[in-house]
């Protein structure tokens, strides 16, 4: 990567404007900061005092040690990345990556998926990102636009006779369309007329120039093997900057026989939940899936063809034992799948993320209120106030009668009390209270908050 500190100039100063925004909104239950445009968010909003339970993810890969090395500043982003509470990953790949880069250039282990710092604690865990499986299946029998259904009737008639697969990527390097064109090429020289690809391919930062020499490169690629390979009658490859409706991708989706999804790195790969979703059960195409997509932890050998996406004959194999498999084989890895796609979809994905995340507020014991406030604290106070507590206890047990004791006890109780009400001062004023821990952590319990607030 290159990049100069002008660049991380701009980078700060404009975390730094999203966190003055969001002090608007500083008394919201929690904040939950999406993707690596803003690591440091967390920690600008700690800095102007918003103490709420603040949670990031990843949405891309986290590289390894010697790999984030070549990223500038790296150091100093990941050190503000412990300013959040929860830091959440989409495979345990990444997560573990984290860890060994928190190892490497901090000297910090995570005991139990937690790592402490002065600032407090910060959680690490994989919430691997779903899609909505019922959506689909609704966009599939939905009305299209009516010149959104001529582009994709006209799409289909171009691929119709032979097998096709389908490839949807947003127009990037690290989506390794190049090389999936390099696969068509080998399979069409082995097996002439075998099977066509249509590959969507919207347009993405046109105006960095990396992405327009990538264009460059792969309608190159793309002309090339239409020479090569077609006829007069057949295109071996349809290919289109345009974008389209989900619901229209999901009938494209449908039609296609093979799924060619084969990024070099993806964070998850939404595209390959998607083809699998929009299958018909009784009929349903297979998935070619490159091993370091994140959606490769998701499904496994069994399920997908998994491939190294550097190497085009490996996509070429794959892609041709996709157009040979007999049905059965291709009912149970598309079952599988299914089953996986629905049991964490987006929503259980984000719940679960939300109720994580809510379990980095604690809230002081109702029998506390009188002599701590009606605050809540930050797990990071939590030894204080489990000392607090402790000294207290022991206050208690003396016998009023042995007042010597009785007094240098309490000396214990109001120095740890000093120690725990400069962090709690600030929740004295806020608008309403976190729940006592045995609260569900669904809606309902901010409706009864709210009522209890009115
Ligand atoms: N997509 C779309 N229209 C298009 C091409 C793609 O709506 O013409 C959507 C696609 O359905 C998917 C998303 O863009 O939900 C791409 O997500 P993915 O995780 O596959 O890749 P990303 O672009 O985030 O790297």
């Amino acid at each position: 990567m290159s990049g100069s500190e002008d660049d991380f100039g701009s980078y700060r100063r404009i975390n730094d404007f999203i966190a003055r925004a969001a002090f608007d909104v500083r008394d919201r239950d929690i904040f939950w900061v999406h993707d690596y445009h803003l690591l440091p968010l967390g920690a600008d909003l700690h800095r102007l005092g918003i103490e709420r339970p603040t949670g990031f993810f990843l949405h891309t890969p986290w590289p390894t040690p010697d790999m984030i090395e070549h990223v500038p500043n790296h150091h100093e982003l990941m050190k503000s990345m412990l300013e959040y509470d929860l830091l959440g990953f989409q495979t345990n790949r990444d997560l573990n990556n984290f860890l060994a880069c928190l190892r490497t250039y901090f000297g910090l282990e995570s005991k139990d998926g937690v790592v402490t710092t002065e600032r407090g604690q910060t959680r690490l865990q994989k919430f691997p990102i779903g899609i909505d499986p019922k959506q689909f299946a609704e966009y599939l029998a939905a009305e299209l636009a009516p010149a959104e259904q001529e582009k994709i009737s006209s799409l289909l008639q171009d691929v119709e006779g032979a097998k096709f697969a389908i490839g949807v990527d947003r127009l990037d390097y690290t989506k390794g369309i190049d090389k999936r064109i390099e696969a068509f090429s080998q399979l069409l020289a082995a097996e002439p007329g075998s099977i066509s690809l249509l590959q969507i391919a919207p347009s993405s930062r046109a105006d960095v120039d990396e992405y327009q020499k990538y264009k460059e490169d792969v309608e190159n690629a793309i002309n090339h093997v239409n020479a090569e390979h077609g006829t007069d009658e057949w295109r071996p490859i349809q290919y289109t900057n345009d974008s389209f409706s989900q619901a229209a991708l999901a009938r494209l989706y449908r039609a296609a026989h093979v799924g060619v999804v084969t990024p070099l790195r993806d964070g998850m790969n939404l595209v390959a939940k998607e083809y699998v979703a929009a299958q018909d059960p009784k009929d349903p195409g297979v998935l070619v899936l490159s091993k370091f997509a994140g959606a490769a932890e998701d499904f496994n050998a069994d399920e997908a063809l998994l491939v190294d996406p550097n190497h085009p004959e490996e996509i070429a194999e794959a892609i041709l034992k996709a157009t040979n498999m007999p049905l059965e084989e291709r009912v149970k890895r598309w079952r599988s799948m299914m089953d996986k796609i629905e049991s964490y979809t987006i929503h259980d994905w984000s719940a679960h993320y939300l109720g994580e995340l809510d379990k980095s507020s604690i809230t002081v014991p109702a029998d506390q209120f009188h002599i701590l406030g009606r605050g809540w604290t930050n797990e990071a106070h939590m030894p204080l106030y489990q000392s607090y507590a402790a000294a207290l206890t022991a206050y208690n047990e003396i016998d009023p009668a042995d007042a010597a004791l009785k007094e240098a006890a309490y000396g214990a109780v109001k120095s740890a009390f000093d120690a725990l009400a400069p962090p709690l001062k600030h929740t004295q004023d806020r608008l309403w209270d976190l729940p006592v821990a045995t609260a569900s952590r669904d809606g309902h319990r901010r409706q009864e908050l709210r009522g209890r607030e009115d």
